[in-house]
């Protein structure tokens, strides 16, 4: 079997410190690896030093309803929530996680707990080929896998999982089981700038971020939900409680850090270097422009989805989406991550993990300059 998005991580081949021309190189796993030049430029900006008393309670704020959120962070993703436009947080409840999968599951816990049957997780295909894993794991008594939003047809309870970006594939995404007493969690990790034009404030009763593809500080594993009703947040915090006893506190500061630069040069009309989000979307859009090019060239061996321009409320001007993943189709009765194995000896993930056909792959835009190089060059020895 494929391995999925985590799983990915520690079977994944480690890409060599240097490329030669026989390396096979890995770009099923989205390691957003594109952004570290960005943030070695910042230097001492973003240097976190701590002491060897500070941080040390289990507790951040005893007062609030997530009481190992720390206040820092709390005010750091609200404010720039705010300076992008991206989605309401004020008068919202804000939960931390490990990470936006540790914070996926709480939520599964917390939308299905009290109900008599198990309650069916479904999302559109192709779907995030982490969801089924994650869902399946533990087997639980209280939520089960249940495929393809747009097949499905059981009666009962259910909850979809609306991924906008979409990763696999870009797509701009809307639930479409709509059915009376349904419930859905929005997964808005690749709604920001760089990856596609901010045409709305989202305001979703759920709503998923992660610092990890915000950012590029996968490492750091901090992920947050956007909560508006209070006895959901308060269940997501009692799982968090439950399986972890809450997030570091050095990583909740490092990403308020973070996050506190990124809001501070974008309000700051007089900085000379770019704000992270223009420096994002202009290397993602330089690397789709490259990408699309190789791609003509293969003369229909391979195929991109379009994806319209838009109006972006933050940039304040019509933008193109640069997905974090390519989503490659092959010629019909191919079997595209094979093809893109044996011919061009890079590693990506075949549709069939996503729950679609074989004749997809999903390649990562995320990884570093060199790599992406190699990936194009490698791309481009096919034709036909
Ligand atoms: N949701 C989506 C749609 C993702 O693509 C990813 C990471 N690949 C995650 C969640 C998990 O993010 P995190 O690193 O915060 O666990």
């Amino acid at each position: 079997t494929v391995p999925a998005e985590k799983s990915d991580v520690s079977a994944a081949t480690k890409t060599p410190t240097t490329l030669s021309s026989d390396s096979i190189i890995n770009f099923a796993r989205g390691d957003p690896m594109l952004y570290e030049p960005y943030w070695k430029n910042k230097g001492d900006r973003c240097k976190m030093v701590t002491l060897g008393d500070e941080l040390m309670s289990y507790f951040s704020n005893a007062l609030n309803l997530c009481w190992f959120l720390m206040p820092e962070l709390d005010c750091a993703i609200r404010r720039l929530h705010r300076v992008v436009g991206n989605a309401e947080a004020d008068d919202r409840f804000i939960i931390v996680g490990n990470g936006s999968t540790q914070t996926f599951h709480a939520l599964l816990y917390a939308l299905s707990s009290g109900h008599p049957e198990p309650v069916s997780v479904v999302a559109a295909a192709p779907f995030y080929s982490s969801y089924p894993e994650e869902t399946e794991f533990l087997q639980s008594r209280l939520y089960k896998w249940a495929g393809d939003a747009n097949c499905f047809d059981k009666d009962g309870a259910y909850i979809e999982v609306v991924t906008s970006p979409n990763n696999p594939d870009g797509s701009i995404r809307h639930t479409v089981v709509n059915r009376e007493g349904g419930k859905s969690i929005h997964d808005l990790a690749y709604y920001w700038p760089q990856y596609t034009p901010i045409t709305h404030k989202a305001d979703h009763d759920v709503m998923l971020f992660t610092f990890s593809k915000a950012t590029g500080h996968a490492g750091s594993r901090i992920g947050w939900a956007i909560i508006k009703d209070k006895a959901i947040a308060a269940k997501i915090v009692k799982f968090v409680e439950l399986s972890s006893i809450g997030v570091s506190k050095e990583s909740q500061l490092r990403a308020a850090t973070i996050l506190g630069v990124i809001s501070e040069d974008c309000q700051n009309p007089r900085l000379e270097e770019e704000n992270f989000f223009e420096y994002g979307r202009r290397i993602m859009s330089s690397r789709w422009k490259k990408l699309r090019e190789v791609v003509m060239k293969s003369n229909g061996t391979f195929v991109l989805p379009e994806y319209p321009r838009d109006y972006c409320r933050f940039t304040g001007e019509y933008t193109d989406s640069n997905p974090a993943f390519a989503w490659l189709r092959c010629k019909e009765g191919l079997n595209c991550e094979k093809l893109l194995k044996d011919e061009c000896r890079i590693i990506t993930r075949g549709g069939t993990c996503f729950g679609v056909e074989e004749t997809y792959s999903r390649v990562s835009m995320l990884c570093s300059d060199a790599e992406f190089d190699f990936m194009l060059e490698r791309l481009s020895t096919i034709k036909n």
